[in-house]
């Protein structure tokens, strides 16, 4: 699903590369965490895989792309299988929960009908079923950023990837996020890389870790 070979990425006017020569291969299904200390380039690694950054050496493969030969022109078809939740999780605060996960369906111009039938099962599958008819503000951040993951759930991406999605929540409200998140790959299938600084967080959910920076 995603292929890093040899991929090195030095930011421009930086002496030391952000990511250094690594090769990774991440298959279909698995729930992954991207650990290392704050600045050793999980981020740069997520928005590699977005194309939103280029590496400055070495080839990535996402959902059978090579990202390097890749034309800008299929850079949306692109983020539309691959996607994303972040950290400030960028709710709309006028509109509903079923509103804000029903929003990216609305601006593709799905119909009404198919918003009706998808955005109830993708408030389900993030356990929110029943606050759909409130407004971000009335909800707990836990809660908020699992919109934020059902809103990125509702374009059925192949692949999810979150920048420290629980830096800022309880440890309780993590746990929710977490066990959603792992749920999703067991019941959808879907891959989902998550970068994290906090090793506590991950104990507990450990299919794979990958250390990267080190
Ligand atoms: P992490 O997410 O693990 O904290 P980042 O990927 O954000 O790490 O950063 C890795 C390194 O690259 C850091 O040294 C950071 O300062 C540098 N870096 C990140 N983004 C840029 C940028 N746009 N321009 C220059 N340097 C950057
Ligand atoms: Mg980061």
């Amino acid at each position: 699903m995603i292929r890093f070979e040899n991929v090195s990425k030095i930011y421009p006017g930086q002496e030391h590369p952000a990511l250094d020569n690594v090769n990774l291969e991440i298959e279909k299904g698995e729930f992954v965490f991207l650990v290392g200390l704050s600045g050793s380039g999980k981020s740069t690694f997520l928005r590699l895989v977005l194309r939103e950054e280029r590496p400055t050496t070495g080839t990535i493969h996402v959902a059978g792309k090579d990202l390097n030969t890749l034309p800008n022109h299929k850079v949306p078809e692109l983020r539309r299988q691959v996607g994303t939740v972040f950290q400030d999780f960028r709710l709309l605060p006028n509109k509903t929960i079923t509103e804000n996960v029903a929003f990216a369906l609305h601006v593709l111009g799905h119909s009404q009908k198919e918003i009706n039938r998808e955005v109830p099962e993708v408030l389900e599958l993030v356990g929110l079923e029943d606050k759909g008819d409130r407004k971000p503000s009335e909800i707990s951040g836990g809660e908020q950023q699992r919109v934020a993951i059902g809103a990125a759930m509702v374009l059925q991406p192949k692949i999810l990837v979150l920048d420290e999605p629980t830096s800022a929540l309880d440890p309780v409200a993590a746990e929710e996020v977490l066990a959603i998140l792992q749920r999703l790959v067991h019941d959808v299938g879907i891959t989902v890389i998550i970068a994290e600084h906090r090793l506590e967080r991950v104990i507990g959910y450990v299919d794979r870790v990958v250390e990267i920076g080190v």
